[in-house]
């Protein structure tokens, strides 16, 4: 059956045995059955879940542990309220990025400097070594093929938390079949592909700098500048497991939302901080340094 969810515009296909009143992404109750959507692209591709529930609910816990130093204490004594395996809709990116690039390229060469000081109350002539840089322009055109872009195309889960629990491995994609996905929640594309295809342009150009910085000749580089065009972009849907936990610490507070990567077990989840612990930890920093300062000045 068909689920929409109103408040962050998730769109759920999920089995009739698995129907659900709140939304798995931002646990609102405001699910509402939908027609089936036409004109949305059906996945090309899929990745498998490899990672079971015990084991997702232990690397959540791990990771809470581990980052629960600056938490409120309840944070440590979380217990998960939900957990769903979800399919997660990305779009998989590739294009021929070409770059026209400029830069001004510095060589660093060692000259002999005469100058003058002062020894024993006369003038002396000395000599020293002084590095230079020399800089000259470069102009050149870069040419790569950047595959394997992942952005998402779920209104229920942000690129950038989707970034998180990247990287997944490619190599386990398989072409989509329904008998894959049977059981478990799935998401259609809630995101225009426009949308999308810009950010996966504006990710390739991002990597296209770093490349381009990391291979300037000479011993360093400044005014760094290049324009991007992309040649046989190419962008399929596909499926990714993530499993979408809630975490719940405080009866008074929203759950925590945890992800973790359904085939690698990459974990990431926003803890909240205690502002008491830091307000205590600087009181501390404070009166050691307060006490230090007694001590020393007193000598
Ligand atoms: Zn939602």
């Amino acid at each position: 059956m068909n689920l929409s969810c109103q408040s962050c515009g998730a769109q759920l296909v999920v089995a009739e045995t698995l129907r659900t009143t709140t939304c798995p992404y931002c646990a609102a109750p405001s699910v509402v059955e939908r027609p089936p959507s036409r004109d949305r692209p059906p996945p090309t591709f899929a990745l498998g879940f490899v990672q079971t529930p015990a084991k997702a609910k232990e690397l959540a816990r791990q990771n809470l542990l581990r980052r629960s130093f600056w938490a409120p204490s309840s944070v440590r004594n979380a217990s998960v309220e939900e957990l769903r395996g979800i399919y997660v809709p990305a779009w998989l990116y590739s294009a021929l990025a070409e770059s026209d690039f400029s830069a001004s390229i510095g060589e660093n060469y060692t000259e002999t400097e005469t100058y003058t000081t002062t020894e024993n109350g006369r003038t002396v002539t000395k000599t020293r070594q002084v590095t230079k840089t020399e800089w000259r322009p470069l102009r050149g055109r870069h040419t790569e093929y950047v595959p394997d872009v992942i952005v998402t195309a779920s209104s229920g889960l942000p690129n950038d938390e989707l970034e998180h629990i990247e990287p997944f491995d490619l190599r386990g994609l398989r072409r989509y079949h329904d008998a894959l996905v049977a059981g478990w929640i799935t998401e259609e594309p809630s995101l225009a592909q426009e949308q999308c295809m810009e950010q996966a342009r504006d990710e390739v150009t991002a990597y296209v700098k770093k490349r381009l910085a990391a291979f300037m000749p000479g011993d360093s580089h400044r005014e760094l500048s290049f324009s991007t065009r992309f040649h046989n972009e190419a962008l399929v849907v596909c499926l990714l497991p993530v499993w979408v936990m809630a975490l719940r610490h405080d009866l008074q507070k929203p759950p925590l939302r945890f992800l973790v990567n359904g085939q690698t077990g990459k974990v990431y989840g926003r803890v909240p901080v205690s502002w008491v612990k830091v307000a205590l930890a600087v009181l501390l920093a404070l009166l050691v340094a307060g006490g230090l300062y007694l001590l020393f000045s007193s000598k």
